[in-house]
């Protein structure tokens, strides 16, 4: 199958099959098994998929994280069509994706591109949600499927598809992890052998506050799990939050719904998240 590189050249190619359903797996590329698990799950849902690799510029409010995000185009290329023969792998340019530059219309969130992701990198929610709007313009999915890893994305982009009122069911999939644990991420590869393996740290801790939050309010979960980092030199959380899975407002005790644990972590410069259902 051919590598698209144009939208229009994607669109005369989806046309000839009008009425098959389309998957689709907007990524930033460098791949890992994590997105392979995505693409996995659309072609056994779906008569045709499409996967994206698009490193878009106006989500990254640090220039430095956009220059140094990790690619490989000709790598992603031969991982999926080694395993996914048939899929539609859609690789645009920004002026194809952003025709006027990178303006474009802010939406009202409702509070949900404000707090843990928001909070840290402003502006980067309007930034994905952009790009996946334009996205789903361009390859008019059935179905759009999302990692749990980025949990608050995956419930802006469900806000974003009820708001705009698009017939697309966004499919929310689970976190596929290294061995340690660690939440599979292409920033990974920025890590030093050490560190990645240390990295463990985070989902050995993410697992101990659900035995802790059994007990205990969610305040105190938190500063144990501050404190779980900061005993270790190289860990430096920027935020520890437990939030309501729908509304991401902070939640007291577990028996105020169920929530999940948030985190972002920085070690060696690198930024990693992670999440777990509390209850
Ligand atoms: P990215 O290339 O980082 O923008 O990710 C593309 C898609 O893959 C997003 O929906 C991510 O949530 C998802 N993803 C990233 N890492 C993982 C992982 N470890 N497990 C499952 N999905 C993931």
């Amino acid at each position: 199958m051919p590598v698209f590189r144009h939208s229009k050249a994607l669109r005369t190619e989806l046309e000839k099959s009008s009425g098959a359903s389309v998957g689709f797996v907007p990524t930033m590329g460098f791949l890992h098994d994590g997105h392979l698990s995505l693409i996995e799950k659309a072609a056994s849902e779906n008569d045709t998929v499409v996967v994206s690799i698009f490193v878009n510029p106006t989500q990254f409010n640090n220039s430095e994280d956009l220059e140094k995000y990790p690619r490989d185009v000709a790598g992603d290329i031969e991982k999926i069509h080694r395993k996914y023969a048939n899929t539609l792998i859609f690789i645009p340019e920004t002026e194809d994706l952003y025709p006027n530059g990178a303006s474009f219309e802010k939406i009202d969130f409702q509070g949900l591109d404000q707090v843990m992701e928001g909070r840290f990198r402003p502006g980067h929610f309007q930034g994905v949600g952009a790009v996946v709007q334009i996205l789903f313009d361009i390859v008019r999915p059935n179905l759009a499927y999302f990692g749990e890893k980025d949990f608050q994305q995956l419930l802006i982009i469900k806000y974003l598809t009820a708001y705009l009122k698009l017939p697309i069911r966004i499919i929310g999939c689970p976190t596929l992890r290294e061995p340690n644990g660690l939440a599979m991420s292409s920033r990974n590869e920025r890590l030093s052998p050490a560190a990645r393996l240390q990295a463990g740290l985070i989902y050995d801790t993410l697992s101990q506050a659900k035995d802790w939050f059994r007990t205990m309010p969610a305040e105190a979960v938190k500063s144990l799990v501050n404190q779980a980092f900061e005993r270790h030199p190289a860990f430096h959380p920027e935020y520890v939050e437990i939030a309501d899975e729908q509304t991401l407002k902070p939640v007291r005790k577990a028996s105020d719904g169920r929530c999940r644990l948030f985190v972002a972590v920085f070690i060696e410069h690198v930024r990693l998240i992670d999440n777990i259902l509390l209850n």
